[in-house]
């Protein structure tokens, strides 16, 4: 195994550790530079990440984790001004924003972690202030609200604590409407969308086996979100992180039908079923009766790489546009960005300004 310095096509540097099933066919033998250096396509490398269950790809995956994350030292190349421009903060841009959304309804998706709390080292304790409670409770007064988490349901909820509001849990594989009449939904509350449920006797066990294996790993947590589950690194020691991604690998390895992808330091093992927070993005359009509107305009506000799926789903049906919460540069499909949380309220708090004074 060997450790090469790769420039990826965008412009981030990463040292990654390069085992030798790495590169697959489609980036075999790739071209050395001048001055050592190994160019590699971005996009290939972060599908190769994620492909942890197809081969030996751990180190590569934690050195990625490394680099995606906000406390890394390493040296970014990107500029930020540059990165800034093309994902420009929506706080700035918020009269072209509202502006864009006239004559239309605006439905609002938002992300919990990072997004509504900031991000903590004990995931059971990733509280959302008073403040920003009742910002998102006005929010909801003014336009019909989902919360999109990888969190189990009822998990995010009581850290919510808002019965106004839609909630996609499990990454949007549990979806359940406003349990308090809204002028969005008078009807009783109900389990609006279970797309996993076949899973759920594989998921309890899993979560039984990586608590078990990863025991030894100090710090190391695994969080049952229901429909899916969380093996977070945050409290982990850095120079363990590839251990653990281990011993999750070892375990997933006799599981075909999950899959692990990558957040802001944590794993996430999720059925193969092909739904995602975009997906429960257009499920939720379509619940509120805006399948086929074109004067619907949805916003999605996220931090996390599961964000971009949504994302993803907003600039290819060309309505509304995604909020990147982020203080690096990152690849993204959104098109604004916010730093921290204290914007995400901010921005929330203007919307709600905005609507009361154009009627
Ligand atoms: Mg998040």
């Amino acid at each position: 195994m060997t450790k090469q310095k790769v420039v990826v096509a965008d412009g981030i540097d990463m040292a990654v550790v390069v085992p030798p099933a790495l590169f697959s066919a489609e980036v075999k033998k790739p071209p050395l530079m001048p001055n050592g250096y190994i160019t590699i396509n971005k996009k290939k490398l972060l599908l190769q990440n994620l492909e942890i269950n197809g081969g030996t790809r751990v180190n590569a995956w934690v050195e990625s984790m490394r680099a995606s994350s906000p406390t890394s030292n390493r040296k970014r190349t990107q500029d930020q001004s540059t990165w800034m421009d093309r994902h420009p903060s929506a706080l700035n841009m918020f009269d072209e924003i509202t502006n864009a959304s006239k004559g239309k309804q605006i439905v609002m998706f938002l992300d919990y972690d990072g997004t509504l709390s900031p991000i903590v080292d004990d995931p059971d304790r990733a509280y959302m202030s008073d403040a920003m409670r009742a910002t998102v409770r006005k929010l909801a007064g003014c336009f019909p609200t989902a919360i999109v988490s990888g969190r189990c349901r009822d998990k995010v909820y009581n850290f919510v604590k808002l019965a106004e509001l839609y909630y996609a849990g499990s990454h949007g594989m549990d979806i359940r409407g406003p349990s308090k009449g809204s002028k969005y939904k008078k009807s009783p509350p109900s389990v609006l969308c279970q797309p996993a449920s076949e899973y759920l006797p594989m998921i309890d066990e899993v979560y039984g086996l990586l608590m078990e294996k990863t025991k030894s790993t100090p710090g190391a947590k695994v969080e049952n979100n229901k429909f899916c589950l969380s093996v977070h690194f945050r409290c982990v020691e850095e120079k363990k992180w590839s251990e653990l991604a281990a011993q999750v690998r070892s375990v997933l390895k006799d599981y075909p039908k999950l899959r692990l992808s990558q957040g802001r330091k944590v794993l996430e093992i999720r059925p193969t079923i092909k739904w995602d927070k975009g997906k429960a993005l257009e499920f939720l359009l379509e619940s509120l009766g805006y399948a086929n509107c074109t004067d619907v305009f949805p916003i999605y506000i996220g931090d996390d790489r599961t964000d971009e799926d949504a994302f993803m789903v907003l600039k290819e049906r060309g309505q509304g546009f995604g909020i990147l919460v982020s203080k690096i540069p990152k690849d993204t499909s959104a098109s604004y960005s916010l730093q921290e949380p204290s914007e995400v309220m901010d921005f929330l708090q203007r919307l709600v300004d905005w609507k009361r004074h154009s009627w």
